[in-house]
C-alpha cells in the first residue's frame, strides 16, 4: 500500500513513522510512505503557501494553488485516481471500520492543512474524504495523518507478525478487549486468573470473551449497546466457540 502526505513539514511525517513496526513493514515493502512538500510547488517566488482571509479574521489560510500543484504532481504518477483523505476536525471521527476500509486500497493520498486551513475551492475540487481524528483542535494534520497511516497499515496482511494480533484487537469484533498478563504469575501479590493457566481453551475463550463484554459495557456503554443488539445470546455462544484459541 503507498501512502501520500501532502504537508508543508515532510520531515515530521517521514520521522514519525519511521520506526518500529512501521519501520519493519516499510523495510519489507508492504506499505510505502512519501511525504511531498507543498511549499516545493508554489508559484510564489518567496516561497509563501498562505495568506490573509477574504473578509477578514486572525490567520493565515494554505492557498490552493501550491495545494492543488502538489495533489496533481501524485495523482498524475498513479495509475488510477487515487482517494485525498483531507485531515480536518470538521471531518466524519476516525475509527477502526473507516481504517478497515481504507487499507484495501492501493494508494492513499493525505492532506495535512495548517495555521487557519486550506482555501475552501480546491478542497472541493480534490478532496474525496473528510476525516477528523477527535473533536479537538490541533496546530496541523500532519499527527492526524500519521495516526491514520498507523492504524490502517497494521491491518494490512503481514504487517503484524502474528496475524491474529488485530483480530482480538478492541473494536475489531465491536467490543473493547479483554485484559491481558504476561510472566510472572504472581507480581505485587496479584495473581493471573486461574482459567488462563488451566490449558482449557473454551474456557479461556468464555472467559476473554465475559471480560470483554463487562469491560466494554463499563467503559463504552455505547459499543455494548450495539453488540448486545447485533448479538443476540444464542450468537454470542457461537462467537466463544469460533474464537477459541486451539
Ligand atoms: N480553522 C479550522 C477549523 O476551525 O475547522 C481548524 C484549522 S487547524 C488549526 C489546522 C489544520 O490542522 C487543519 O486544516 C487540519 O488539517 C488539522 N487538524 C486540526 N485538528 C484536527 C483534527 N481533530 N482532526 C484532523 N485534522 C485536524
Amino acid at each position: 500500500m503507498n501512502f501520500h502526505v501532502l504537508t508543508l513539514f515532510p520531515d515530521m511525517v517521514m520521522q514519525g513513522l519511521d520506526t518500529s513496526i512501521l519501520r519493519r513493514a516499510l523495510d519489507r515493502g508492504l506499505i510505502r510512505i512519501e511525504a511531498v512538500n507543498i511549499r516545493d510547488y508554489t508559484d510564489n517566488k518567496h516561497g509563501k503557501v498562505d495568506d490573509y482571509t477574504y473578509g477578514g479574521g486572525a490567520g493565515l489560510l494554505m492557498q490552493a494553488q501550491p495545494v492543488y500543484d502538489a495533489w496533481k504532481s501524485v495523482q498524475d504518477r498513479l495509475p488510477s485516481k487515487a482517494r485525498v483523505v483531507y485531515m480536518t476536525p470538521q471531518g466524519a471521527v476516525f475509527n477502526q471500520d473507516m481504517a478497515a476500509e481504507f487499507s484495501a486500497e492501493e494508494d492513499l493520498i493525505f492532506l495535512c492543512g495548517h495555521y487557519e486551513g486550506i482555501d475552501e475551492r480546491v478542497l472541493e475540487e480534490i478532496v474525496t474524504d473528510e476525516v477528523s481524528i477527535g473533536d479537538y483542535v490541533l496546530t496541523g494534520g500532519e499527527l492526524p495523518a500519521m495516526v491514520m497511516i498507523d492504524s490502517i497499515s497494521r491491518l494490512i496482511p503481514g504487517v503484524l507478525h502474528n496475524g491474529e494480533s488485530a483480530g482480538t484487537d478492541s473494536f475489531q469484533n465491536g467490543l473493547l478487549e479483554y485484559p491481558q498478563y504476561s510472566r510472572p504469575e504472581s507480581w505485587h501479590g496479584k495473581n493471573v486468573p486461574g482459567v488462563l493457566l488451566s490449558g482449557d481453551h473454551a474456557k479461556v475463550g468464555e472467559w476473554r470473551l465475559a471480560q470483554s463484554l463487562e469491560r466494554t459495557k463499563e467503559r463504552r456503554p455505547d459499543l455494548y449497546e450495539a453488540y448486545v443488539k447485533a448479538h443476540p445470546p444464542q450468537e454470542r455462544k457461537r462467537r466463544v466457540k469460533r474464537t477459541n484459541p486451539s
